[in-house]
Parts: structure tokens; sequence; C-alpha cells
């Protein structure tokens, strides 16, 4: 069966008048341009996208830079844009994305790109670090022994030590594409794993320290990270969990959980959202610095015709909704 691939390469030299050039839209305006090749290749219905790439590599064009080890979905080593979209090339099927037999392949244009296919997986690595991945012993360390936890506690986890660090995840995140300090949802996801360990000595300070700036709460809950992960980690579940415990834990005075409390406050008071309170809320009424950096999206909401109305009338029946917060209770209740 024939296949048509492009493949967006990348070797500095884009422009040089080997194949089409093209740039991204944004949020990823500043990505390298790709000049994009198109090559055939006769491969049978089954195969996948890395089999291709393996046929170009080997018999038509050998210079093409791919990664890849396993071809099983252990490694993590095939991640790049498929048709536009994060995954892992060694379990996709050409004929599951294929549009009239035609499949484009890239480099991520959220990562630094070594070479044609293959990413920079340093910030991925960074990120990973920052959570402290890492058991923190607690004591009195059993000598000549192991610890002992039980069964149950350790299936908990099973889900959060599937992950295979491909960086699939965090390709497509969409704050990590606006914010590259954010620590995204793979470390975050190994964050929970941490966290949720019994045999860890930290879990307070680390609740603290992932509820900072750049962490859990910097999540947009696009779930993303959830739809493309190939081992079914679904990072943006665990991130949830790890705000929750935080906030029992006590971490409240930062924007995120002051950003929920406020919603919920303003849905439980009047059934409806208020957004001209939101975000003083959210950053503290007297952080000026934060409320004058808010003051360009007010104007462009404002230019929009989006700004709320001044007058928050509460919603018919808003006792009901009453009801439902003060029966669910929980975070928000106090
Ligand atoms: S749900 Fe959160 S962590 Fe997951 S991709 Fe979206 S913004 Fe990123
Ligand atoms: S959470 Fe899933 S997508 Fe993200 S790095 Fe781990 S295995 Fe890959």
């Amino acid at each position: 069966m024939k296949w048509t691939i492009e493949v967006g390469r990348y070797d500095r030299t884009a422009g040089d008048g080997r194949g089409e050039v093209r740039s991204y839209p944004p949020p990823y305006e500043n990505a390298p341009q790709r000049r994009y090749q198109t090559f055939e290749v006769d491969l049978p219905d089954h195969a996948m996208v890395l089999d291709a790439l393996i046929a170009i590599r080997e018999y038509q064009d050998e210079s093409l830079v791919v990664r890849c080890a396993c071809r099983s979905a252990i490694c993590g080593s095939c991640g790049m844009w498929i048709n536009g979209a994060a995954r892992l090339a060694c379990i996709t099927k050409l004929r599951e994305v294929a549009r009239d037999g035609k499949v484009t392949v890239e480099a991520p244009p959220s990562m630094p790109v070594v070479r044609d296919l293959v990413w920079d997986m340093t910030p991925f690595w960074q990120k990973n670090r920052a959570v402290l991945p890492w058991l923190e012993n607690k004591e009195p360390v059993p000598q000549g022994e192991e610890y002992r936890v039980p069964n149950a506690a350790m299936e908990n986890l099973i889900q959060e030590v599937s992950c295979i660090s491909c960086g699939v995840c965090v390709m497509d995140c969409e704050s990590f594409a606006v914010n590259p300090d954010f620590l995204g949802p793979a470390a975050l996801a190994k964050a929970y794993r941490y966290v949720a360990d019994p045999r860890d000595a930290k879990t307070h300070e680390r609740l603290g320290r992932y509820s900072q700036p750049n962490g859990v709460w910097d999540c947009t809950h696009c779930y993303e990270c959830v739809a493309k992960c190939p081992k079914g980690v679904a990072p943006m579940e665990q991130i949830l969990k790890i705000r929750k415990l935080a906030v029992e834990a006590g971490y409240r005075n930062n924007s995120g959980t002051r950003h929920a409390v406020a919603f919920a406050e303003s849905v439980a008071h009047s059934g409806r959202l208020n957004e001209l309170t939101l975000m003083p809320k959210s950053f503290g009424l007297f952080n000026i610095r934060a409320q004058l950096q808010s003051l360009p999206a007010a104007f462009n909401m404002l230019r929009a015709g989006k700004l709320p109305p001044l007058l928050h009338p509460k919603v018919p029946h808003v006792e009901r909704i009453k009801a439902i917060f003060k029966k669910v209770g929980g975070m928000f209740s106090s």
C-alpha cells in the first residue's frame, strides 16, 4: 500500500530551497521554521508511522534523523507531532491518521529541536528534577529489611508509575505552550507519585513546593495530557489530587487557591460567576502589581465587548445552589 509521508525537517538551514518552508501560528510563532519534504513509501495496511520513517531513512534518505529504540511504547523515544498532535510514532498506525493516504510528521513546535524529528529533552528533565523525584526516608530507616507498606498503598500508584517519560503530554500542554516555566503534566504526575507514597517523609514540604507559581495551580484543565498520554497516566487527574491535598494541608495563600475559593464563593452567593471580583480576589486585593498587570486583559475584554456587567443580579432559586454548596462542603466551605 502506498503512503505519502510529509516530514518537517530542521537542520538550521531551513529556507535553503530544499522543500517548502512553513512557520507556526501563535503560540508557536517563535519555533524554528521547518522545511517540509515529501516521501512515498510502500508499506502494509497495519504499518506504524515509525515503520514509514525507518523505511525512509533506510532506503531513501539516510540523513533523516529520528529517535527510536524499542518500537513498543516502552522507551518513550519517538514522541513527535503527527498531523499536528503529539503521539508516539511506534504505536500510531498509518491508516488511523492518514488523510487521503498522507501523514505529516515533525518535531513538536513547543520544544527546542536538535535536528529533524529529534527534540531536545533538556527542559523535560529539568522539570522532572525540579519536583524532587526521589523518596526522602522516613526515620528510623529499617535496618536489614525493607520498608513495609500495604499492597493497597502501592496499587494506588500504578497509574503514575506507568509513565515512560516520553514527553508527549508536555508537547501539547496548553499551559506549557504559553509559559515554559510551568512544571508541566509529566513532572507533576511524578510529583503525585511521591506525595502519595507512604514511605516518603516530606509530603508536607512537597505540597508547599508544588503549590508555588508554575506549579499545580497553573494547569488550565485543557485535558490535552489526559487525551494524549499513551500510558493512561492522566496527569491532570494527578494534578487535581495534589491541589486537593495541598489545600487540606493548609497551603491556601496562593493565587490558585484564592481563585478557586473566589469562584466558588461567587457562585454560592449569587448563582453566577462574578468575573469583576474574581481577578482582584485571586491575586489579593493589595497586590497592586498583579492588579496592574491584569489591566491589559481588562482593556482587551472591554474592547471586545466582553467586560462583565457591573450589576450582578442573583439567579432565580439561588437558595438551591446554596444548598448544594452546603451539602458538598469540603475545601470551599470555610
Ligand atoms: S490539563 Fe493542565 S497539565 Fe494537562 S495539558 Fe492541560 S494545562 Fe497542561
Ligand atoms: S505522563 Fe504519559 S505522556 Fe506524559 S511523559 Fe509520562 S507516559 Fe509520556
